[in-house]
């Protein structure tokens, strides 16, 4: 009986896997160039290139991804609908049909300029702040528990910053209003920062690069090897940092034969950073290092 329920279970696992794997919509409609994008206000330039030039990614999302993807759409919509319910004015859509859009130019070359889309999460018009009416852009996002004390002690992360304060410059919007959603146990946090102009204008600056770079090489690498810190000792190898780690395009794309994927039992690659091919140290058994706890704290954050 217990084998024929097991079999059972994999069965159903399997189906409902397949379904989700069924609705994904990863291939890109069109041709490169594909245009950049305001949410990807932040991120590495290299990786944008490798995004607007169609480089085939070295994994497509997995049915675990694409739930948690699914999970966050849901998550937007429950808040922006209690937003409304709160008696907030302005642009609140309930669903991604309703949002609307944005649009920013980035200059680049001699006299070029590309434009560059998106849909803010909401924009509430006419809130009292502190005995001033402003207009306040909504900035939404989910996470795991493994990243939730983080936010407390570090605030809301630098390119969550740049892609509300990108949307922000172009509503016209003097603060930013962060919601963090904590998935594994419904609680909400809030931030309210000024609009950062110095976020913008890195986000502004990353596109630039990406369009300087034109079709033929790609811009720098954003990032290096780190040294790996296992439960706050140094294992004396060195280690790609969890952005890269978490990059479509880390292996073999961007970095090639200079590092060693090293899967963990989290599921996502951890590069190891070797040297003339040569991983610099064997990977540490997970015993050794502790270092599950480590990858499970990454992928959450
Ligand atoms: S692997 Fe790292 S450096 Fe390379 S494109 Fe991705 S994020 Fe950028």
């Amino acid at each position: 009986m217990t084998n024929w329920r097991r079999a059972q279970d994999r069965h159903f696992l399997q189906a409902i896997d397949a379904g989700y794997e069924a609705a994904r919509s990863s291939k890109r409609v069109g041709r490169p160039p594909y245009p950049l994008r305001i949410s990807s206000a932040g991120m590495c330039p290299r990786k944008l290139w490798y995004q607007r030039w169609g480089a085939e990614a070295c994994s497509e999302p997995d049915a675990k991804s694409l739930r948690i993807f699914r999970l966050g759409d849901a998550i937007h919509d429950d808040i922006r609908r209690a937003l409304r319910r709160a008696g907030f004015k302005g642009d609140i859509p309930t669903s991604k049909d309703e949002e609307s859009e944005l649009s920013i130019e980035v200059a680049f070359g001699d006299d070029e300029s590309e434009t560059v889309t998106g849909h803010p999460d909401a924009i509430l018009r006419d809130v009292e702040v502190d005995g001033e009416v402003v207009d306040v852009l909504v900035e939404i996002k989910s996470i795991g528990p493994a990243g939730w004390p983080y936010l407390f002690k570090e605030g809301p992360k630098e390119d969550h910053i740049a892609q509300a304060s990108v949307y922000a410059t172009a509503a016209d919007c003097t603060k930013c209003l962060y919601i963090y959603y904590q998935k594994g146990t419904s609680e909400v946090a809030c931030w309210l920062l000024d609009t950062s102009v110095e976020a913008a204008q890195r986000a502004w600056e990353g596109w630039r690069k990406v369009l300087e770079a034109g079709s033929e090489a790609p811009p720098e690498r954003a990032y290096e090897p780190v040294q790996e810190v296992m439960q706050g000792c140094s294992t004396g190898r060195k280690v790609l940092p969890w952005q890269c780690s978490y990059c479509d395009y880390a292996h073999p794309t961007c970095w090639g034969d200079s590092v060693t994927p090293d899967p963990t039992k989290a599921g996502k690659p951890r590069f190891v950073h070797s040297v003339n091919g040569e991983a610099v140290k064997p990977a540490p058994t997970r015993a050794e290092s502790g270092w599950e706890a480590a990858s499970v704290q990454a992928e959450d954050w």
